[in-house]
């Protein structure tokens, strides 16, 4: 069949009609088939949103536990038949419960892949690969100045500098979900056993990740309201990006303001942060593996969704792959990278 007869662009997201159900819609519909827990892709009040466990679980968190009418867990590769449509997911390697969501019908596969990176990740399960007819990939970093480091590499510079500056409390700003978790493990993996202090807005996705086997190891509160300067002299500090820019970050002493993501590869964009020490380390794709992925899936058709599209577009049809971008609308370029 046509592809885009098995699914397609609507104003409230990518919609299926032979299987009535939409992948990620920004806006409230009757059933939803959820990839991902950040908030540009889970949105809550759905009718019934099928996703992974742990999608669910933190949309709980994140939404409240009445985010939508029904739920129902996805289990990693198990087929659903959803009004005809085969229906299955598989890990998307971008954070805890992360899923590509495989859609099947009259002999034609089309892969959602959401958000997703091939790099390892010790706080989430990795990417695997579907091989399918269309592949709908991200490309946040679309672009073949894109190049992530090594995650290890950039961790020991963090781990270098809390050695250079045993005075001073070194601040990440990473984001809420996966990021956080994540630079936290590494750490750790990188042999730091000490406490690490953490914002409020991380709490309950830590606890969440550690009860799913996520071992961050001992965590404390950074939001204590009188506590004494000097207390966090040589501390690691984490939190959500938005909490650096206000009174919460001026408790601690002379801070090394560090911030964790794919975007610290360009400078001017850590400078007008006033980012001190970039961390390029981020949860998606970067150029090299986008389009080892397209390659590998043997799709013959690529739909983009949100980034940079032109040039991952002009790239397949290089290679002869048909491709287009999607236009969707309501996804952050931004908000997880
Ligand atoms: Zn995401």
């Amino acid at each position: 069949m046509n592809p885009h007869q098995l699914l397609h662009p609507r104003p409230e997201g990518l919609y299926c009609p032979p299987g009535d159900f939409y992948i990620d819609p920004v806006r409230p519909v009757e059933r939803a088939l959820i990839t991902h827990g950040h908030s540009d892709h889970a949105r809550p009040g759905h009718g019934h949103v099928m996703a992974t466990a742990e999608t669910l679980d933190i949309m709980a968190i994140r939404c409240g536990e009445n985010f939508a009418g029904a739920t129902q867990v996805a289990k990693l590769g198990e087929e659903v038949n959803i009004n005809g449509v085969r229906v299955s997911f598989h890990p998307a390697g971008h954070v805890l419960g992360s899923a590509q969501i495989a859609v099947e019908h009259n002999g034609t596969r089309i892969v959602a892949s959401g958000d997703y990176k091939r790099t390892s990740d010790p706080t989430c399960a990795s990417f695997e690969l579907v091989p399918c007819d269309v592949f709908i990939t991200e490309a946040t970093f679309g672009l073949p100045v894109f190049r992530h480091p090594k995650p290890q590499d950039e961790i020991a510079r963090l781990l270098k500098s809390m050695s250079q500056f045993p005075e001073r409390s070194h601040l990440v700003g990473a984001y809420a979900l996966g990021k956080a978790q994540r630079v936290i493990k590494l750490v750790r993996q990188a042999g730091y056993n000490e406490t690490i202090y953490i914002h409020g807005a991380l709490a309950r996705l830590c606890d969440y990740y550690a009860s799913r086997g996520i071992d961050l190891g001992p965590l404390s509160p950074a939001t204590l309201d009188q506590s004494d300067r000097t207390d966090f002299a040589g501390a690691l500090v984490v939190g959500p990006p938005s909490a650096f820019a206000d009174r919460w970050a001026r408790r601690f002493p002379d801070p090394v303001a560090a911030f964790a993501s794919g975007w610290m590869r360009i400078r001017q964009r850590a400078k007008q942060r006033g980012v001190e020490l970039p961390i390029i380390l981020s949860d998606h794709s970067d150029w090299d593996e986008l389009i080892a992925t397209i390659r590998e899936t043997g799709a013959s058709e690529v739909w983009v969704t949100h980034g940079r599209e032109e040039a991952l577009v002009r790239w397949c049809e290089l290679e002869g792959i048909k491709a287009r971008p999607l236009h969707l609308v309501g996804y952050e370029d931004e908000g997880d990278a």
